[in-house]
């Protein structure tokens, strides 16, 4: 009988932990979601992705723990850069990708498929350059009880 008790303990245990770890937000998540550094709650961005005019538009504060997202007017100039090393690293990809998949085409199939594939690409690249900038330099550290508010 205490067997079966101290099992079903051990469960009930578990299973507190694992809705708990469920709450967190993991980093990973957060940066695909574009959810603020410091709660993981609030959007980065005040419209989806598709939104083709307002695409690289930062929320000044988070909308959940108010956070300053954006710490100086200049601040997502250096994203610029992470941005184009996505830019570089898709042209890479595309052509290993025709190389070793399509048999060395022409030239011209190489250009157009760049083209087509970073225009299709960057919102997304805008948007995660940001994204990881703010992570990266954006000096806000996770606080999970900003989380809860
Ligand atoms: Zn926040």
């Amino acid at each position: 009988m205490t067997k079966i008790t101290g099992f079903s303990r051990i469960l009930s245990n578990f299973a507190i932990n694992y809705s708990k770890s469920m709450k967190e937000k993991s980093l990973g998540s957060a940066i695909l979601k574009g959810k603020c550094p410091q709660c993981r709650e609030g959007d980065i961005f005040p419209t989806s992705i598709f939104s083709y005019s307002k695409l690289t538009e930062v929320n000044h504060r988070c909308p959940h723990c108010q956070a300053v997202l954006v710490p100086e007017p200049d601040f997502f100039y250096g994203a610029m850069y992470i941005s184009y090393a996505f830019s570089v690293a898709l042209v890479v990809n595309v052509l290993i990708i025709l190389n070793l998949f399509f048999e060395d085409p022409e030239i011209s199939v190489y250009i157009i498929t760049v083209i087509i594939s970073n225009i299709i690409l960057l919102p997304l690249m805008l948007r995660y350059s940001k994204v990881l900038y703010l992570y990266w330099l954006g000096k806000l550290q996770y606080d999970p009880l900003k989380a809860k508010k």
